[in-house]
């Protein structure tokens, strides 16, 4: 090759992708990024929720950002929705994380990015055994397929354990600097990463999977959105308030959202127009939201107040007055100031082992 080889990378951000990139630039290529938003990815969580816990930034771009990598981020979460987390061909993980048609599917749309930007190979922070639905031998052999890159896709912190690929063979990189980890401790990555120089107070080291479709909680409230849609549409507001406050089904058609902490009810006052709004009166609470297509009835008004003032500083009061706002009314989606008029509704607290069948 006249020219230095290109290799793109597969980055989300974590310890292991900012590793592989880390290592790819000690080698001789030049080294470019791509990082794909599904809609479902911890650190999209994180931004939106403004938390002061959290750190409000992209991973990916600060992996980038550290290593002088340029990274783009493209946003594949309609097609993701359609394409893959709804009819996984190899079957969903221990939730709902399609994790080996997840990774085939971006491979595959990196490797267009490859072809378009001129790239020679892909890399990604795949490690042997780490994961036990996408990242066993065959496991990466089926990615490596299914994406069309066959042997232009390179896994440097597990390559040594792995048969060389087109870059080793044609010697565009250096196989000995690359590494042979496997399994799922990540003593070595930490190890290598402190010997690059990489700050690991300052990188995320997600255990269980890189985005919300591997944890059960949200698993049970998705599979829970999914069963009470006709035809299911990729909503990018519905899969952010499943992140968010327990989540209660009275019945086929309501379903409430409780906020667990400030941060949450600040988030979910946000999300207040076109849904029913509920908050205790008198005492510090939850935002509570209620999602339904019809109006409530009164039954179910009473339940929500009663549930609204469970979760509230009110919960050992006798009576509590709720105050709700009714979705509609005109301008409610357009205007900056929420004119909807306040109802009030006094009610006993409802019990903890009353609202717990209500519980997705
Ligand atoms: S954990 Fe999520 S993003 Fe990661 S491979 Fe699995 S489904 Fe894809």
């Amino acid at each position: 090759m006249s020219r230095r080889p290109r290799a793109l990378g597969l980055v989300s951000g974590g310890l292991d992708s900012t590793l592989a990139l880390a290592l790819m630039k000690e080698q001789d290529v030049e080294v470019e990024a791509v990082n794909f938003s599904t809609g479902f990815c911890f650190t999209d969580h994180h931004r939106a929720m403004s938390s002061p816990k959290h750190k409000l930034r992209n991973e990916a771009l600060r992996a980038g950002a550290d290593l002088a990598v340029p990274v783009t981020v493209i946003d594949i979460s309609q097609e993701y929705f359609d394409d893959v987390l709804l009819r996984p061909k190899h079957g969903y993980g221990a939730n709902m994380n399609p994790c080996l048609d997840c990774r085939a599917y971006m491979l595959a749309r990196a490797r267009e990015h490859m072809e378009e930007i001129g790239a020679d190979f892909i890399f990604t922070g795949e490690v042997l055994g780490q994961r036990p639905k996408s990242q066993f031998r065959k496991a990466l052999g089926i990615v490596a397929d299914e994406s069309g890159l066959g042997d232009r896709l390179l896994r440097p912190l597990s390559a040594r354990l792995l048969p060389p690929t087109r870059p080793e063979r044609e010697g565009w990189i250096d196989r000995s600097k690359l590494l042979g980890i496997s399994g799922r401790s990540r003593k070595l990555q930490m190890e290598e990463a402190a010997r690059l120089g990489l700050d690991l107070e300052d990188i995320p080291q997600p255990a269980g999977g890189c985005c919300f479709l591997t944890d059960e909680s949200y698993a049970r409230k998705l599979k829970d959105w999914l069963d009470h849609q006709e035809e299911p549409k990729h909503d990018a507001e519905a899969f952010v308030l499943l992140k968010v406050g327990r989540h209660l089904r009275l019945n086929d058609e309501v379903k409430v959202v409780v906020g667990r902490d400030e941060a949450e009810n600040r988030f979910l006052a946000s999300y207040r127009r076109g849904r029913w709004e509920f908050w205790a009166r008198d005492f510090t609470g939850p935002t509570v939201l209620v999602e339904s297509a019809r109006d409530l009835q009164w039954e179910e008004i009473e339940k929500v107040a009663a549930i609204t003032a469970r979760y509230g500083h009110g919960r050992d009061e006798e009576g509590v007055t709720v105050c709700y706002r009714v979705p509609g009314g005109p301008n409610e989606l357009l205007s900056t100031v929420d004119e909807r008029p306040i109802e009030e509704i006094s009610v006993s607290v409802s019990r903890l082992e009353e609202i717990e069948p209500f519980r997705v």
